[in-house]
């Protein structure tokens, strides 16, 4: 059977028209950079997120980028992140001289964890920066309840999540990615709202924040050879942008998709004593960017080496923490080891998940990974 961790082109078959009239379109008025394309997107954006500013950009590295840039970060400055996740969220920190805090996360939602940031908080302490991983966001309230109290910005990268929904304690819903000072996210192919190849968005609902945010995408300028800050070169394509007006249409079907998916797999694996299906906190919905298992007893490289054995596609996000990586050695707080992000890379492994999968697939998986462990 030929199963594909991402099917994007399948998903491009049921919507072909539509795109290829859009990139025509691009193609046919020649506006590639900074197109009407580009302005549309970026407008159906906001009104999608429900946010005053989306600056569309190159990917989804540059918004986080970006958006410490906008902060006015100096060398030396601490942002707190969890060391259990890709690694574009330090990298950019690490890159403007910033110092990237890495702290454990929850073993249940794999988000950042809130007693853990409070720990790390010092007096060069300036920004935090939650991961909505795997598609559910992290404790937004909590997370800003405590930045409030020490004057602290929050970035939220978005970048796994977008298409949620953040469920305040209240009730109110606000879109994922909303909630703190800015939000990033990237339009990588496989990601829930991809492109074809790269882009990316930050977005706000500060006046100020939002139009820096645009002048340091486009080299500093808001008007054009005047320059007032040092920015960098990252835009949107509008090709890009034509593809998704397109895809954003379809953005909460792919997502509904994607949660029947992981709903099959809770179901099937509902008896099976070794495996952890994903837990789906009360204060967000679950796009299930990916579908992450925990492995309990102690054979998901085994079980990972029967998949691969049988052709099934299988991931191991993440199998390294942050601070393990050779490239943060230098850069960071100098941490060795935190028990909860260990214990993921050691336990976790991702089902294939995408908005094209049908029942014989997701039997056919299910049934292999239930012989695995009977
Ligand atoms: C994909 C991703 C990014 C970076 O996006 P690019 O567009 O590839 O630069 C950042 N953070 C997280 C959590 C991601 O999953």
């Amino acid at each position: 059977m030929n199963i594909q961790m991402v099917d994007v082109k399948s998903q491009y078959l049921k919507i072909k028209e539509e795109i290829d009239r859009g990139i025509q379109e691009v193609i046919d008025t020649t506006a590639f950079i900074n197109g009407p394309k580009v302005k549309q997107f970026q407008h159906e954006f906001e009104t999608y997120l429900g946010v005053k500013h989306v600056t569309p950009c190159a990917n989804g590295t540059d918004a986080l980028q970006i958006a410490m840039m906008a902060l006015g970060l100096k060398p030396g400055d601490e942002v707190i992140v969890p060391a259990f996740t890709y690694v574009a969220t330090a990298e950019v920190i690490a890159l403007l001289g910033l110092i990237p805090v890495m702290v454990d996360v929850d073993g249940d939602t794999f988000n950042i964890n809130t007693e853990s940031i409070r720990s790390a908080i010092t007096s060069k302490t300036r920004a935090i920066v939650p991961v909505h991983l795997f598609g559910q966001s992290a404790d937004m309230e909590n997370i800003m309840k405590i930045a409030e109290a020490h004057h602290l910005y929050v970035i939220e990268d978005n970048a796994q999540a977008i298409g949620g929904d953040y469920i305040f304690r209240d009730g109110r819903l606000v879109k994922t990615g909303t909630t703190g000072h800015i939000g990033c996210t990237s339009f990588y192919p496989s990601k829930n709202l991809g492109c074809y190849g790269d882009g990316g968005a930050i977005f706000t609902n500060d006046n100020e924040l939002g139009a820096l945010l645009y002048k340091i995408a486009n080299h500093g300028q808001s008007v054009r050879y005047y320059h007032d800050v040092v920015g960098c070169n990252s835009r949107l394509d509008s090709i890009q942008a034509a593809i998704l007006s397109v895809k954003l249409r379809n953005l909460d079907g792919y997502c509904n998709s994607r949660i029947k998916v992981a709903d099959f797999y809770d179901a099937s694996f509902a008896d099976t004593e070794a495996l952890e299906t994903p837990y789906r906190a009360s204060y967000s919905t679950h796009v299930f960017h990916q579908y992450t298992l925990k492995v309990k007893d102690g054979r998901r490289d085994q079980l990972k080496k029967y998949l691969d054995d049988q052709n099934i596609p299988n991931m191991i996000y993440y199998p390294v923490p942050l601070y393990k990586q050779e490239a943060f050695k230098a850069s960071s707080n100098g941490l060795e080891f935190l028990p909860v992000t260990e214990e993921l890379c050691r336990e976790v492994i991702s089902l294939p998940i995408h908005t094209e999968m049908d029942d014989m697939q997701l039997n056919y998986i299910t049934d292999k990974v239930k012989t695995f462990f009977s």
